[in-house]
């Protein structure tokens, strides 16, 4: 899935900020990372991490929220679910530490003649989501769907005005996923010109796919779903994703 070839950089962690009780924003940053480019929305690095748990060396997904047009500088924003190296990294990420990390990989095109987006993602795809709905032409109509545990988890979203964002919140002892699932498939969309794109925990996001093409009959290229996760799956990969 990913090309060892592709350019590896070394990044200095320069701040770590909490941007909701269970996500925390890493700004990466420093002379190794600045000839690194990523200027389309969802485009991804791989991190490389070593587990503050058993010294282990682990490599994983994680979406460039932001990059400064000024200096060499990123924000990834990380889930802290506390089950895997990356995760376990980023809750003891402190100012001045070394991380590697490969990419970018990944795009995002608007669709031609869509005039209507369907968003679609947990935490793990939120930063993706924000991207695209960040780079959408001003007066693009749509709806962002994002789940989170609950109102303390919502994060302040820049306001677009054709796209109205709906916070899905997750009832206690729910797994991940199904709120949102639950959600896009009662989602009001229009008959014609619909492009959707939707990332989070595989499973949901299976049931997502299905819906956006044999429900509402997408076109399988303007109806992009990725599996981000995996529920009790270390480093899932979606074998159903187009890319
Ligand atoms: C293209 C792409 C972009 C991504 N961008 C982001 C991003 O910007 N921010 C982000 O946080 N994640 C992002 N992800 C998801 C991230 O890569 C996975 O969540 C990854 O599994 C985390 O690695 P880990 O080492 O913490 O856990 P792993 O070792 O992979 O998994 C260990 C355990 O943790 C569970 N787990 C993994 N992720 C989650 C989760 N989100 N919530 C609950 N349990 C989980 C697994 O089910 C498994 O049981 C992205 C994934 C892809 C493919």
């Amino acid at each position: 899935m990913f090309r060892a070839r592709r350019t590896r950089y070394t990044a200095t962690v320069e701040a770590v900020t909490r941007i909701a009780p269970r996500m925390a924003r890493i700004t990466l940053g420093g002379p190794g990372m600045s000839a690194f480019r990523c200027d389309e929305p969802t485009q991804w690095v791989k991190l490389f991490v070593t587990d503050p748990l058993d010294g282990r060396a682990a490599g994983r997904a994680y979406t460039v929220r932001h990059q400064s047009a000024s200096r060499p500088c990123i924000d990834i924003d990380v889930v802290l679910h506390g089950k895997g190296p990356a995760a376990r990294w980023a809750e003891t990420a402190r100012p001045g530490q070394e991380v590697s990390f490969g990419g970018p990989k990944g795009s995002f095109q608007p669709v031609p003649g869509a005039d209507f987006y369907l968003l679609a993602g947990d935490e793990s795809a939120q930063p993706a989501v924000l991207t695209i709905a960040e780079h959408l032409p001003p007066a693009t109509r749509g709806a962002v769907y994002l789940e989170v545990a609950g109102p303390e988890a919502e994060i302040p979203v820049p306001r677009q005005a054709g796209l109205d964002v709906i916070w899905v919140h997750r009832e206690a002892g729910r797994p991940k996923g199904q709120a949102l699932r639950d959600a896009v498939l009662a989602a009001d969309v229009p008959r014609h010109g619909v492009a959707a794109w939707a990332a989070g925990e595989s499973g949901a996001v299976r049931d997502i796919r299905r819906h956006l093409t044999e429900n509402l009959g997408l076109d399988r290229r303007h109806a992009y779903a990725k599996g981000y996760w995996k529920l009790d799956e270390a480093d899932h990969r979606d074998p159903l994703a187009s890319d």
